[in-house]
């Protein structure tokens, strides 16, 4: 026997759940949602672990948009919690402000400093190169060899296996540079976490379908294929898995997560590093350039604002893509867009197969992107099936 629906959706992330809620809520669709994890909400799932800590469980996940349209939408499914995401950087023995702003200036020169001078100075030390493609180029350009040593070089080899110059300007270009005493990590208007957690907010998302939406977890889509009618498939996994790797395999980059967890006792110990009670290192994310196999160590209690006695840490350590590792990471680079153009052509033929989000699109976006993708995609379905 076969199951009837008018929409077959692979993956239930942020694209994949977008699609859904929009199709059964605004359309009245059926839509068969299936995900091979054992949960909703693809890299942007957030669980409690066994120290009652709310976590981040495929990295963190800083929501922000410069989008109210796409802030309206979500604010449907969850309230916000609003934050000022701010990392430091460890190098050279030493915790500095990060990203770049007039703070790491004056730790750089060890006195006080003004925006005029620290604009004066990295106008001597920036490379001058015309319209930078690279990442390298693009920091040179910025800030100048030694700031870029000591800040972008190692981490991005260590995150992409690749040399910055080897990357789109766009990687390191996510990174704002800023002469004044601005340390927040990201620039965008609104910046925010869901209060009760990103599960939460797709489990609205799946409530709002009501019985129009069915979800089958721990399930390859091509499982199901033999087994269930549908006008339409929504595809949001790796563009190049679809068409089973015909033109080659796009490259990815992995990651390997370890947590640990520490309870109150143990927290105060480490009082005089932390400067907060009730947490393991000074700031919600600590990244590491130079120092360590991971890139990064995140504490996320500190930007859910959590109230709980115990805390927990994540090292996050790049690792190569292959058998039986996540694709987290479209690498933005030449080759790999060359190849990911080929697929592209194969994937606008389908004409009844959507592709959209981070791995159909092979595109490093962000959530509210994704989310901003998803409602173009459901609009132009919606015009194309109105009468
Ligand atoms: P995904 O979340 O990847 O969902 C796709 C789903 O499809 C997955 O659950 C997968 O299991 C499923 N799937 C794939 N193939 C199949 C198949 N054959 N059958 C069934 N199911 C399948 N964005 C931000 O805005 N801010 C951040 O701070 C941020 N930090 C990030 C940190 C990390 C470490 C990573 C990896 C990403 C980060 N992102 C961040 C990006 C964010 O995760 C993505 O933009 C967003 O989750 C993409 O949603 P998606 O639905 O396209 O893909
Ligand atoms: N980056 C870096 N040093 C840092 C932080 C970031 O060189 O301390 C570079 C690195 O190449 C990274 C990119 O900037 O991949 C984007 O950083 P972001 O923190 O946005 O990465 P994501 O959260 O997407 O992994």
């Amino acid at each position: 026997m076969a199951w009837d629906f008018d929409y077959l959706i692979v993956g239930a992330g942020f694209s994949g759940l977008t699609m859904a809620e929009r199709l059964a809520t605004q359309m009245g669709a059926t839509c068969l949602v299936v995900e091979r994890r054992g949960h909703i909400g693809g890299n942007a799932y957030d669980r409690y672990d066994d120290h009652g800590v709310l976590i981040h469980a495929y990295g963190p996940h800083y929501f922000r948009t410069n989008s109210p349209r796409i802030r309206e939408y979500l604010s449907q499914f969850t309230d916000w919690h609003p934050v000022d995401y701010k990392i430091l950087s460890w190098t050279h023995g030493a915790y500095w402000p990060f990203p770049i702003n007039l703070n790491t200036f004056e730790q750089l020169i060890g006195k006080p400093s003004t925006p005029e001078e620290m604009v004066a100075t990295l106008d001597q030390w920036k490379v001058r190169i015309e319209a930078p493609t690279n990442s390298e180029d693009l920091i040179l350009s910025q800030v100048g060899r030694r700031l870029y040593e000591q800040f972008f070089e190692g981490y991005t080899l260590k995150q992409w296996h690749r040399h910055p110059r080897e990357l789109d300007a766009s990687v390191c270009g996510r990174i704002p540079i800023r002469t004044n005493r601005d340390d927040r990590y990201l620039t965008e208007d609104f910046q925010a976490l869901p209060t009760a957690g990103y599960t939460r907010l797709f489990e609205r998302m799946l409530a709002a379908c009501g019985n129009r939406a069915k979800i089958l977890l721990h399930t390859d889509y091509r499982e199901v294929m033999p087994h269930v009618n549908f006008h339409h498939m929504i595809y949001t996994g790796p563009v190049d898995e679809y068409f089973d790797h015909c033109e080659g395999r796009l490259p990815y980059r992995s990651l390997r997560f370890e947590s640990e967890s520490f309870t109150a006792g143990q927290l105060t110990s480490r009082a005089s590093i932390s400067r907060k009670k009730g947490f393991w290192q000074p700031a919600m994310q600590v990244n590491f350039p130079n120092d360590h196999a991971y890139t990064r160590i995140v504490e996320i209690k500190h930007a859910t604002g959590q109230l709980c006695e115990n805390s927990t840490i994540v090292r996050e350590y790049p690792e190569d893509f292959g058998p039986g590792k996540e694709a987290y990471y479209p690498i933005p680079a030449a080759d790999a867009a060359t190849l990911y153009a080929r697929y592209k052509a194969r994937a606008d033929a389908e004409k009844t197969t959507s592709f959209i989000g981070r791995l159909a699109t092979y595109k490093y976006y962000n959530m509210d992107q994704i989310v901003g993708m998803a409602l173009a995609e459901f609009e132009k379905i919606r015009r194309a099936t109105s009468p």
